[in-house]
């Protein structure tokens, strides 16, 4: 059996870093972790390929190869992934879709022959097998979620490692909380389940032995989700690290309550964690609590925010804006925050009501929604009728992503943080680094629009900041990112 596994392409927002991309001749910040691990789940026997169209072209003569086409996909991909399957079928191509889409998007809009809901470890086996049979049912559901003990080592070699910035590991699935918007919760559980402490190493071996050096999300929907086990983890990364000469930065994502361990965040910086994604979501207590986003009440977030930043680990913070809760001055309010906190990468969404979540059910019952959405929470498109006037909310949101993402405004964030901060990240002296670096002088110093802006900032990184250069000149390009999806969001209808 030859089976083509196919990655929809994403929508430019700010998490596809695009524009900051181009700056070291990547095509895409991550590989598809999913669908390579369902390759490894797939049998032995069978011939497989996979083609990531974030980075390459799907051409005809892949379909005419493939008896079966695997697409996997998050819901932000749908518009792509239907157009796919379109084309697989009129190729004559069986197609199975599974991964988060198809778990929050009824199988009917998917136009898939199969759909696959849930996690894919415990239904690969019976699906190949009743392919191979001729006899693949429409939806296979898994009754469970599965071990991650049982999750194989993701097939590395389906994939050209050098088009992507990032190399990607996940270790756990699943998160303790109950934050009313989210979707992760209901797919993969309030009990995180991790996968075993040598699997995780065996995943470094196995990118450190094809070669990669740099940046490693671990892709957990929040990685402390279970810390007596991040605790085991944390300690063998630290030796995996040390015996290798520290060849990985790690980046991934958590919640705020990081900040009341500091035996853990030193085990982060330890083990060479430099980034950490936090959803901070608004500065506006009332909001936090009325959407049992509880982890994050009862504390001074700044200060928290703060303590993460002084272990080297730069956070990035994603915010939210149209909670029922918020008020006229929330604008103000959480534009003011950001600069406050120094957060140089700060994302922005307005509220989105995805299928599947208690915010879906409860605005349902309400009948506040108007449709289910795309997924794409930088868009200026609401999916429900929200409190406040909807052009007053989307014309503050709009107003907040433009005094945040000013480049002045942004340089001077980037600057006061690193005037208080050590970034844990080193840039060396390589072709690709001082490659980004002419490039972003041209880009960013000769033809930009803030060009004054961008050479004092260079001017204070090499002489005030010598020591977190290679940080602040990365934070150049991802503002350089942030600033072009900020004025297209500035223009976009909504
Ligand atoms: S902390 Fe993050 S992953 Fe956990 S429930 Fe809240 S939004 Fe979801």
């Amino acid at each position: 059996m030859n089976v083509l596994l196919v990655y929809p392409r994403f929508p430019d927002t700010y998490w596809s870093f695009r524009y900051a991309l181009s700056f070291q001749g990547k095509r895409a910040a991550q590989p598809p972790l999913g669908l390579m691990t369902v390759a490894a789940l797939l049998p032995e026997s069978w011939s497989k390929r996979l083609v990531d169209t974030n980075v390459e072209r799907l051409r005809d003569s892949d379909l005419a190869w493939a008896d079966v086409v695997f697409l996997s996909g998050m819901h932000v991909q749908q518009q792509d992934l239907v157009s796919i399957v379109r084309r697989c079928r009129a190729h004559g191509c069986r197609t199975v879709v599974g991964g988060p889409i198809a778990s929050s998007v009824p199988a009917s809009e998917l136009e898939a022959d199969h759909v696959v809901i849930g996690e894919a470890e415990d239904l690969m086996a019976g699906l190949a097998r009743d392919l191979e049979r001729g006899e693949a049912s429409a939806a296979y559901q898994a009754v469970e979620r599965p071990s991650m003990e049982r999750s194989p080592l993701p097939m590395l070699s389906l994939i050209r490692m050098n088009r992507y910035s990032t190399m990607t590991v996940q270790y756990s699935r699943g998160c303790p909380f109950n934050c009313e918007f989210c979707d992760i919760v209901e797919i993969y559980g309030r009990r995180p389940r991790t996968k075993a402490v040598a699997q995780a190493l065996a995943e470094f071996d196995q990118l450190y032995a094809a070669g990669w050096r740099g940046p490693v999300f671990i892709v957990d929907d929040n990685f402390i989700g279970n810390k007596v086990r991040v605790r085991e983890l944390l300690t063998a990364m630290a030796e995996w690290q040390a015996a290798h000469r520290y060849p990985f930065r790690f980046i991934t994502e958590a919640s705020l309550n990081l900040a009341d361990d500091l035996h853990l965040l030193q085990a982060m910086k330890d083990a060479g964690f430099a980034s950490v994604f936090l959803g901070i979501e608004t500065p506006d207590e009332s909001s936090l609590v009325a959407a049992h986003k509880l982890q994050n009440t009862r504390r001074n977030l700044l200060a928290s925010i703060r303590l993460i930043q002084q272990y080297g680990i730069e956070v990035m913070g994603g915010f939210i804006l149209g909670f029922d809760t918020d008020r006229e001055d929330v604008f103000d309010r959480l534009v003011d925050f950001i600069e406050k906190s120094e957060i140089p990468i700060a994302m922005v969404g307005l509220l989105q009501a995805m299928p599947g979540t208690r915010l879906f059910r409860r605005l349902s019952g309400e009948g506040r929604i108007l449709h289910a959405g795309g997924g794409n929470n930088t868009g200026c498109e609401l999916n429900f009728l929200p409190r406040m006037n909807s052009t007053r909310l989307v014309e503050g949101y709009r107003s907040v992503l433009r005094r945040i993402y000013d480049r002045e405004a942004y340089y001077a964030r980037v600057r006061a943080y690193l005037s208080r901060c050590r970034p844990r990240y080193q840039a060396n002296i390589s072709f690709g680094n001082v490659r980004a670096l002419c490039l972003a002088m041209l880009r960013l110093g000769v033809l930009g629009k803030s060009r004054l802006s961008y050479w004092r900032f260079l001017l204070a990184a090499a002489t005030r900041h010598r020591r977190s250069f290679g940080a602040a000149m990365t934070m150049a390009v991802m503002g350089y990112h942030f600033q072009i999806m900020t004025e297209r969001i500035a223009k976009a209808e909504g």
